[in-house]
This record gives structure tokens, sequence and C-alpha cells, in this order.
């Protein structure tokens, strides 16, 4: 093998600076040249691809963000987007490519895998922990600490004010992050996507429990759960209760990434590119209960993954 190429797609996560410069090193210390394709599959199909050194990946796995850019391309979703994507890897003799991102990255690495004879592997970055088959996505961790030193400051404030604070938080159509922090930042109540909660049943317990003496209640409320603001003015009518509510937003997606992900996204970085160059294709590389594990690219993207029992079970005995 000549050269690869690696591509950043979707929604940034911190860490998936980590995880090209990973790819990148270990393509060049096996002797393979590395392209970088700038901006997801949009640089794919404009071809906006360089050829990348190690020095282009210096000063680098300390950064959230990605040196390559990303987007969301409508154009790769057609076969005539995929067709000059093609075309601009053939033009290149590029002959694998590692892409990082989230499911719909993975997805349309699995149709254009499906159409062309392209090696294929991919690397889940998401801060939103969703792709199938891996416990572990790159930029989740360094989010999730995002969130949790937020809601340490949130209780302050709570606290002082004796304030119901409802805090929302990214994850779309998962819980994951809404739940672990939630259960780290010791929140009363975590809302998901997952889990129907009774809204009446919420508001009579709160009151209850100011009624009791408590100062004050953390909710942390996943994106795809409901509308925080909307919620925020119905507790507050139901309860009587003074409440705030805070949307986190983009701060969660950017920041330095932790030990956590600047390590495993460097291992899978390396992963991913030795797989190529062994011949390997249609696979994702994550983690299985802390063991870097191999799933088929097609499993990865046709199943759909769900949220961890135990931790919807720990979050209400804790709460
Ligand atoms: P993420 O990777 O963060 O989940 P998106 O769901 O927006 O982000 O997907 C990123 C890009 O992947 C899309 O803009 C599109 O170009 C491509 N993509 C997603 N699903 C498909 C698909 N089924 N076929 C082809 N391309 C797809």
């Amino acid at each position: 093998m000549e050269a690869i190429a690696v591509i950043t797609s979707g929604g940034d996560s911190p860490g998936m600076n980590a995880a090209a410069r990973a790819v990148v090193r270990t393509a060049l210390y096996e002797g393979v040249r590395v392209f970088g394709v700038r901006n997801g599959y949009k640089g794919l199909i404009n071809d906006d691809i360089d050829e990348l050194s190690s020095q282009s990946v210096a000063d680098l796995i300390q950064r959230g963000g990605t040196f390559l850019g990303t987007a969301r391309s409508e154009k790769f979703r057609t076969p005539e987007g995929r067709q000059t994507a093609y075309n601009n890897i053939r033009a290149r003799n590029i002959e694998g490519l590692v892409i990082i991102g989230g499911d719909g990255s993975l997805r349309g690495g699995a149709s254009f895998s499906k159409e062309y004879n392209i090696p294929i592997v991919g690397l889940p970055g998401t801060i939103d922990n969703d792709v199938w088959g891996t416990d572990y996505t790159i930029g989740a961790d360094t989010a999730a600490n995002t969130i949790l030193e937020a809601i340490n400051k949130l209780r302050d404030t709570a606290s002082a004010h004796r304030r119901i604070i409802a805090v929302e938080v990214m994850g779309r159509k998962s819980g994951w992050l809404a739940m672990t922090t939630g259960i780290a930042g010791g929140a009363e109540y975590v809302l998901v996507p997952e889990v129907k909660f009774d809204l009446d049943e919420m508001c009579h317990e709160l009151r209850e429990s100011y009624d009791r003496g408590k100062r004050y209640s953390i909710i942390v409320v996943a994106e795809g759960a409901c509308d925080a603001i909307g919620l925020g003015t119905v507790v507050e009518e139901k309860t009587g209760i003074d409440t705030r509510v805070s949307v986190l937003g983009h701060i969660q997606r950017g920041g330095s990434p932790t030990v956590e992900d600047r390590i495993k996204a460097s291992m899978l970085g390396e992963k991913a590119a030795l797989a190529l160059l062994s011949g390997q294709t249609n696979k994702v590389f994550g983690f299985d209960s802390g063991k870097p594990v191999a799933i088929d690219l097609f499993d990865a993207v046709n199943n759909k993954k769900t949220l961890d029992p135990e931790l919807v079970r720990l979050a209400r005995v804790l709460a």
C-alpha cells in the first residue's frame, strides 16, 4: 500500500485531532504516505485534499476541534457525490480511508464502501457516545467533564437562591451524556429520550422535597428528551419554586481533550492505520469493557446502541 487518507466528518469532538495525528504518524512510521481530507465529505467531493507530514500534526494532541475541519455534506448522500469523491481518491492513488466521525459519518462510509472498492476503517468520533458496538467514543469523556464542571457551578448558585435549575445537555437521540453527568453531578432528576418520565410526579416530588427543607434541585435534561426551556416554565408553574434553565450548547464540544480521550483516540488511530495497511476493510475500532475491539462497519451502523439500564437504575437510587 502506497497511500491512505484520513477524514474527520460530522460533529467535531475533542480527541479527533489525537486520533488523526495517530493515523498520520503510524502510517508514516510504516512508510506509507498519508493525505488529509479537509472539511469532511465536502472536501472529498471538492478535492480539498493535502498530503500530510509528521510536522502537519505537531502541536495538536492537546487541541479540541479538528485541524482537518469538518462539515456536513448533502452531496455525499447522493450517488453522484460519492462518484466524484471516488474519482478524487483514485486520482491520488489513495488506497484506504480512515473516517473519524459519528454514526452519520460511519453510515456515509458504509454507503461508499458498498459502491466502491475502497478499503474503509471508521473511528467513532462523537461526544454523544451513541455508536453501537463500542462503549467509548472519541470526545464523550471530555464533553462529560465540561458538563460536570458546569453542573458544579450551577449547584452553587441554585443552593444560594433555593432554586431548581434545569441543565440542557447535548447528545442528540442519546441520553448517555445526560445520564453519566447527572449521576456524577448528583442531579435529582435526569431526563433522557430512552426513558419515559412523568412530569406531574416529578413536580409533586420537587414540591414535597422543598417543603421538607431541601435547598435546591438539579434536573439534567438531554436535548433529545424535551425542550429544557419549556420544561423550566412548566416546572416553575407547577411547583411554585423559582426555576432557571441553563442550555450549555456548543461549549460542550470544545476544549482540550481529557487524558482518556487523548490516550484512547491515539490507540484507535494507530489501530485504524495498521488495519488498513494490513488489508482490512469495513471495520470500526472502539472499546468494549476497557479493551480495544474491532466491530464490523455494517453492524455498527445498522444497530442502535441502547442506554445502559444499570446507569438508569443508579441515577434513580442515588437521587
Ligand atoms: P455525525 O457523523 O456526527 O453523526 P451526520 O449525521 O451529520 O454527523 O453525518 C455526517 C455526514 O455523513 C453527512 O453530512 C453526510 O454527508 C454523511 N452521511 C450521513 N448518512 C449518510 C448516508 N446514509 N449515506 C451517505 N452519506 C451519509
